[in-house]
Formats: C-alpha cells, sequence, structure tokens
C-alpha cells in the first residue's frame, strides 16, 4: 500500500527530528492533488508509530487545496483534481503551482 510507505516516511522524519523525546503531535499537510487518501493515512499511522517515539500521538492532518496556472491563457485557478482541464478556456496545460505534495509540518514533543 501507498500510504503504508509514505506513513513510515513520516515516522522516520518525525522520529530524526524530536531528540530522543516522545511526540505527542504530528501535523502533516496533504496536497488535494498528491493523490494521499488521509483516511488512509491515519490508518497506516497507527500500525507504523507501534513501537516507536510516536505512539499514542495524535496525527493531524491539515489538506492544502490545489492551485494550478494555464500556460495557454495564463489564468491562475483552483484546481480539484490532478488533469482537469483549464475552466477558462479548457486546455489541458495546466501548471502545478500548490497543492501536490505532502510534508511534515510540526512535531510537538514531550518535555
Ligand atoms: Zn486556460
Amino acid at each position: 500500500m501507498h500510504e503504508m510507505a509514505l506513513t513510515q516516511g513520516i515516522v522516520d522524519i518525525c522520529e530524526q527530528n524530536a531528540g530522543g523525546h516522545p511526540i505527542t503531535t504530528v501535523v502533516v499537510s496533504i496536497g488535494a492533488l498528491s493523490g494521499v487518501v488521509p483516511e488512509a493515512l491515519e490508518f497506516c499511522f497507527e500500525a507504523c508509530s507501534a513501537g516507536t517515539l510516536l505512539e499514542g500521538a495524535r496525527l493531524r492532518i491539515e489538506l492544502v487545496p490545489g492551485r494550478a496556472c494555464c500556460q495557454e491563457c495564463q489564468s491562475e485557478q483552483p484546481m480539484e483534481r490532478l488533469f482537469d482541464p483549464c475552466s477558462q478556456c479548457g486546455s489541458f496545460l495546466m501548471q502545478i503551482i500548490s497543492g501536490q505534495d505532502m510534508r511534515v509540518r510540526e512535531i510537538e514533543v514531550e518535555d
């Protein structure tokens, strides 16, 4: 499963940055165009965090809306799904500006 590997990556990043302290909250931002399913991430998080500094931590997911700029008519617009055409001229030459990635935004650790 795609999300399992991603979640493992999140756990690794958090552990590397926690300085050995137990982690209480992890904030992850997921782009609407990243292809990551938030529910699947939540599901995997519990399994991946067991036995690590993240065990029992709260996973907070922030969704980042997609935005793209049309290469034909230069209009900037929201994009709900990858490969959606331009809402102004129908072109598929869309350059994605935001919402395509997933990242760990914040980690809260216990003192
Ligand atoms: Zn256009």
